[in-house]
């Protein structure tokens, strides 16, 4: 398989290299050149296998020339071994309609484990081939930072940065990025917002002198490999929820616009996908770009679901490539427009090659507060706020009753308990397998957010390139 940029003038890469690049060279993000197209046999054929097999089925065409399906085997298998479910990412019935697919099963109590742990062996096993080494350097909203600290802690080839906004994200977030000790492990907090740390990692990865005296790489969901991840749980739960015979709706809490990404790649793929629900809390660009085709940035806000405050969604881009008719040159120039004057309206193609599968919502603390209570009231499930957003945006969404309707839930409650306790009056306890998280030591640095103070600190502490 061989993946281009959306922005049309990177070199063309196999699998290996774009999983170890993140970023493309001309700043364009990296897609498979083609979709692989599953048949309503291929995925009649899923039924009853296990998630490990599930993810080997459909990533297969993927990696193929860079890994053996035996070798895609192994990985998948050491990376759901940590998982405390056996169906690694389990549905539960919430009602007649309404399901939720629990994506929080792994190590850090968030979906992007599913992702990262994968990621975590795809990196090491490409770069013991090679013989390389490689500085990771990610921004993080809260989730991916200790999703990402834990795939890679302790692995000799790999040094890690990792920059959080200061006081933005959860005190359960914060210790599970900090108290991970690891000599390779570098946490950063700095002055500023999400956005403004990811705009110091994109700046870092566009320098490319230092791009290339450290080998950076990409944890965030830039990288292919972490969409490619994704990709397998829609398989997964469609087809228990009886795909390809019917078509199975999801909504999705966003922010970086990569899970529900991975949806409209399942749905290239040929699994039914009725339709994508883009939940966004008040920070609403999405909802704004899919409805009005208005994608301009506005203040970002803080709110109780910190991992989806964010006002530029970097896999928005992909979308825009592959709907508008994937003419990188013409999107180039698009996204510089954009990059300067902070706002650019979608063209007739992106709209409509949009419209005919997302449907998107904006929902507000009071929103969010009544789907977590339902969710209560409903099936006696305990939901934190991001799921929640996506809950009350999948019960207004009007889709018809005889389509089932999955909710992405992407964290365990008790990664954001303090609001879920505001909410709902009950303090989820924390599950058993963070240990002791409150009784170990922290250790980060405090930087102010510029380019130079960043820099510094990671050339101090990197390993340059032989
Ligand atoms: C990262 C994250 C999201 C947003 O996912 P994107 O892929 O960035 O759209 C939603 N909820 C939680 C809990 C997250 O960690």
């Amino acid at each position: 398989m061989h993946y281009v940029s959306t922005r049309g003038s990177a070199p063309s890469l196999g699998f290996e290299d774009v999983t170890l690049a993140g970023l493309a060279s001309d700043g364009g993000l990296y897609l498979p050149e083609s979709w692989p197209a599953f048949s309503a046999e291929d995925i009649r054929a899923l039924a009853g296998l296990s998630y490990v097999e599930t993810a080997v089925r459909v990533m297969t065409p993927f990696v193929a020339g860079s890994l053996t399906q035996e070798e895609l085997r192994d990985l998948c298998t050491a990376a759901y071994a940590r998982f405390s479910h056996q169906a690694v990412t389990p549905l539960v019935q919430l009602d007649h309609q309404h399901w939720m697919l629990e994506l929080f099963h792994g190590p850090t109590l968030a979906f992007k484990d599913v992702a990262l742990q994968l990621l975590g062996q795809l990196f090491e096993r490409f770069l013991s081939r090679r013989d390389d080494h490689l500085t990771i350097v990610g921004a993080t909203s809260g989730d991916t930072g200790s999703a990402a600290i834990d795939a890679v802690a302790g692995r000799e080839k790999i040094d890690i940065f990792m920059l959080h906004p200061e006081g933005r994200v959860s005190d359960v977030q914060r210790r599970q990025m900090t108290t991970v000790l690891a000599p390779n492990v570098h946490n950063i907090a700095i002055e500023g917002s999400f956005d403004d740390a990811q705009a110091l990692v994109k700046a870092m990865f566009n320098n490319a002198d230092f791009k290339s005296r450290f080998n950076l790489s990409a944890v965030n969901s830039i990288n292919w490999a972490r969409l490619m991840a994704q990709v397998v749980y829609y398989f997964y739960a469609a087809v228990r929820l009886g795909a390809p015979e019917r078509a199975i709706a999801f909504s999705v809490p966003t922010g970086n616009f990569g899970d529900v990404f991975a949806g409209y790649v399942a749905a290239k793929m040929g699994l039914p996908v009725a339709r994508l629900i883009v939940a966004t809390n008040v920070n609403d660009i999405l909802h704004r770009a899919l409805a009005d085709g208005d994608y301009s940035q506005g203040q970002v806000v803080a709110t109780a679901t910190p991992s989806m405050d964010i006002q530029v969604s970097s896999n928005f881009e992909r979308l825009l490539f592959d709907a508008g008719g994937r003419d990188g040159k013409a999107l180039a120039e698009q996204m510089r427009g954009f990059e300067s004057s902070r706002a650019m309206r979608l063209t007739n193609a992106q709209r409509d090659g949009a419209a005919h599968l997302f449907a998107s919502a904006r929902i507000d603390s009071d929103g969010m507060t009544m789907a977590m209570r339902w969710a209560y009231d409903a099936a006696g499930q305990v939901i934190d706020p991001h799921s929640a957003i996506g809950l009350a945006a999948a019960r207004e969404a009007g889709v018809d009753a005889s389509t089932p309707v999955v909710t992405l839930a992407t964290a365990h409650a008790a990664k954001f308990r303090d609001a879920v306790e505001r909410a709902t009056g009950t303090r989820p306890p924390l599950p058993p397998r963070v240990g002791d998280l409150f009784a170990r030591e922290e250790s980060y640095a405090k930087l102010p957010g510029t380019f130079g103070a960043v820099t510094a600190y990671i050339a101090e502490r990197a390993t340059p390139r032989a």
